[in-house]
């Protein structure tokens, strides 16, 4: 017995230990996690595009992090887990502020000029994402049924510097535990449902189509 639509295969083994991967609409920009997604002729459901290619979404050096975080967890390295968790998810952000600049038809010159200039998390969340989209960070975790991740995000980064530097007033945080890590991992999770929503938000939904490779 054959079957007459055989299923492409994932990259990576679903035992949920691993990486996630997505697929984009190389026309508009949408994300999708239904592995038909991968094969161009499976129409985009935001564009209609059957032509073309289909890449694979975090870019292949964020996917290595993740995989390289998950080994880390699974040998119960807690603080090496926070600290990449922490520092994954602001590229992951940077990644697709990028993508939102090019949908809007932001440069390579002037997404690099505005990411260099505006350096700080808080910065890119607080004042360049509601300029970018209209919607305060906070409001569109909300509406993508995220509402704690903003804090619990803040909360992370907050663990990660007292761990990492010294604190002006209260002193070095000497360790980080299993269950930071634990947060860590479920902020990673949530990360990539957050990120995955927003682009298909701002991206693939923008007015102005991005016209070249948005990755910075
Ligand atoms: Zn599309």
């Amino acid at each position: 017995m054959t079957s007459a639509n055989p299923q492409p295969a994932q990259p990576k083994p679903p035992d949920g230990s691993g990486a996630p991967v997505y697929w984009e609409c190389e026309t508009c920009g949408f994300l999708s996690r239904d592995p038909a997604f991968q094969d161009a002729t499976h129409a985009c459901s935001t564009c209609r595009s059957t032509t073309g290619t289909r890449r694979t979404f975090p870019p292949d050096r964020l996917r290595r992090v993740d995989e390289r975080i998950r080994h880390y967890d699974e040998d119960g390295e807690s603080e090496v887990v926070v600290i990449l968790v922490a520092t994954f998810l602001e590229s992951l952000l940077e990644d697709m502020l990028a993508r939102i600049m090019a949908a809007e038809g932001g440069s390579v010159k002037l997404r690099a000029a505005v990411l260099d200039t505006l350096r700080s998390v808080g910065q890119r969340l607080g004042k360049l994402f509601p300029t970018l989209t209209g919607v305060q960070f906070e409001d569109a975790a909300a509406q993508a049924g995220l509402p704690e991740f903003p804090r619990r995000w803040r909360a992370l980064r907050s663990e990660r510097n007292a761990f990492i530097h010294d604190a002006a007033f209260e002193g070095p945080r000497e360790e980080l535990s299993e269950a930071s890590a634990k947060e860590a991992i479920a902020l990673l999770d949530q990360g990539y449902k957050l990120f995955v929503g927003i682009n298909n938000r701002f991206v693939a939904g923008a007015p102005h189509r991005r016209k070249d490779d948005s990755r910075p």
